[in-house]
């Protein structure tokens, strides 16, 4: 693989050793930061968070990521309307400006394809930390790392996929990151109208993944899993309230659900959640997405220190 300079699509990441040698990287920051022997790598570096779009862990992982390594950051949690965006300034003048002070930038937006737009431009590198309804490819990163870390493999997989496919753009970076190991098989499950996009599944099929597609998650879906990834239907892409409330409550997994899973499965989330995950579910030693969270933070390390150091 290239060496990556910018991070805009889980696409760019093509090789499993790459992928591998960020896991051991993120490892490596899990257990110094539990040591307290992290060293400085990227002191005197800066960091800025543009973020167009609400954020809670992304933002504050790769926040907390950069300091843990030494470095600075510049927060911008309300681009939108604290920014000179509201003066009509573009994103590309924006990037021009800011990479000027900053050493990278990962930026969040509310419109697919902005962040590659700003990797146009830019000097420094740039992150995608969610595009709209394009692409997540740090989270995805942060879950396939967490698939490898609980269940100790990442071939031979039975992956379902539950919830809002069409909008969900961590999905939209997971598909691929999974499709480079073997045996990865699917289950794509959603309302019908919320199906995973053409593209995506043109996708899987130029991979020669296996999936199917149901609007079901039934008995079968669950007995077999040995991922069960619960996605957060979007509220803020529908174009009506009334089409929202169609389909918010599609799937609940409660505890009953959760205990028809093999007892080695996991359940993944990205959060936040909604009502998808019923609280109940939080004590199931097979939930996985807190956990999930928190590798957050190291895989963001292990990306800044690639990037930057
Ligand atoms: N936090 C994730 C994202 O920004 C998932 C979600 O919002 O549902 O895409």
């Amino acid at each position: 693989m290239e060496r990556l300079k910018h991070v805009i699509s889980a696409r760019q990441f093509d090789d499993p050793e790459f992928l591998l040698g960020l896991f051991e990287s993120a490892n490596a920051m899990d257990r110094d930061d539990k040591f307290r022997a992290l060293t400085d790598p990227l002191r005197g570096r800066i960091l800025a968070t543009l973020f167009y779009e609400p954020s809670t862990r992304t933002r504050f992982s790769f926040e907390a990521a950069m300091q843990k390594l030494g470095g600075g950051v510049l927060t911008a949690e309300n681009m939108r309307e604290s920014s000179s965006a509201t003066k009509g300034e573009t994103i590309a003048d924006t990037v021009r400006i800011v990479s000027g002070y900053a050493d990278a930038i990962a930026i969040r937006h509310f419109e697919q394809g902005t962040a590659a737009e700003a990797a146009r431009i830019s000097p420094v590198p740039i992150i995608n930390a969610g595009d709209g309804v394009g692409e997540h490819p740090t989270q995805a990163l942060t879950d396939v790392y967490t698939i490898k870390k609980e269940l100790g493999r990442l071939s031979g997989l039975r992956v379902a996929l539950v919830g809002d496919l069409l909008n969900g753009r961590t999905i939209h970076s997971l598909l691929p990151l999974l499709c480079l190991y073997k045996d990865v098989q699917f289950d794509l499950i959603s309302p019908w109208q919320l199906r995973l996009p053409l593209k995506h599944r043109e996708y899987l099929l130029e991979k020669h993944a296996t999936f199917r597609e149901s609007e079901k998650l039934g008995s079968e879906v669950l007995e077999q899993a040995d991922v069960l990834y619960i996605t957060r239907v979007q509220k803020e892409r529908f174009a009506s309230a009334e089409e929202y409330e169609s389909v918010k409550d599609a799937y609940i997994l409660d505890a009953a659900m959760a205990n028809r899973l093999k007892p080695e499965a996991i359940i993944m989330h990205a959060l936040p959640r909604v009502n998808e995950i019923s609280p109940e579910v939080d004590d199931n030693a097979r939930a996985a997405y807190f956990r999930q969270a928190k590798n957050g933070l190291y895989i963001r390390m292990a990306l800044l220190k690639y990037l930057l150091a």
